[in-house]
């Protein structure tokens, strides 16, 4: 765990060394005018400058996958010591390179291209063995019946909140529904959300008729609308 954390510090400074460096070209490019898009729009251009941001996906697949720790007290103090390390080396690189940089864990595009880079280098049943369904974790999910039994006291909602405290950037909270949830449950786990959580987001697959468009709880196999069997 020592090895994993100082690892982490060693991928960490030149990853943001090269952040900052392309952050500085890509503001000469735009200061010198040759940016192509925004030499074209000049007319109200304003100047503002953005932070470097590092986010933590994949870090509960590589506590509790690679490194072997179970999700409990002692899982989660690693968990927390990896995310003290790493705001600690963002902390101290940004003095280093005088630019912002902030740690979150948010979700991304680019979690699949971590699992087929990983797939390639590691073999493909390793990246199965660390993750649920091959893709590395985002932030932090519950699923909607787990979230039902928490109250604001409870276990996970402190260790969310004690996440949150330790990033200086954001912690992502996703609500998990099943396919065909129906709606006052829906509304009463947002409900439940918004009262234990400071932000999270519902995620429900939604069927669509591939032929009108046609959206509700009602699709099954056929469309009411217009027949089509073609439902996605
Ligand atoms: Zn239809």
């Amino acid at each position: 765990e020592t090895y994993f954390r100082a690892r982490l510090a060693l991928l960490m400074k030149p990853a943001l060394d090269s952040m900052a460096l392309r952050k500085k070209s890509i503001s000469n490019l735009i200061r010198l005018g040759v940016n192509p898009i925004l030499a074209a729009n000049t007319q109200y251009m304003q100047r503002s400058t953005v932070s470097l941001v590092i986010n933590l996906v994949g870090l509960q697949n590589a506590v509790y996958g690679i490194l072997g720790f179970k999700n409990d007290k002692a899982g989660q103090e690693i968990l927390h010591k990896v995310i003290e390390t790493a705001v600690d080396i963002a902390s101290k690189k940004s003095k280093d390179l005088g630019v912002n940089i902030i740690v979150t864990m948010t979700e991304t595009d680019g979690s699949e291209r971590f699992t087929t880079l990983d797939g390639e280098k590691y073999g493909k049943s390793s990246v199965q063995q660390i993750t649920d369904n091959e893709t590395y974790s985002q932030g932090i999910v519950f699923d909607i019946d787990t979230l039902s039994a928490l109250t604001g006291k409870s276990a996970e909602i402190t260790e969310c909140n004690k996440i949150s405290k330790t990033l200086n950037g954001s912690l992502f909270i996703q609500i998990a529904m099943q396919k065909g949830t129906q709606a006052d449950k829906i509304k009463k786990i947002i409900e439940k959300g918004a009262s234990i959580t400071s932000s999270f987001k519902p995620v429900m697959q939604v069927s669509t008729c591939g032929n009108c468009g046609f959206k509700d709880e009602k699709l099954g196999d056929k469309c009411p609308a217009c027949k089509s069997t073609y439902i996605i």
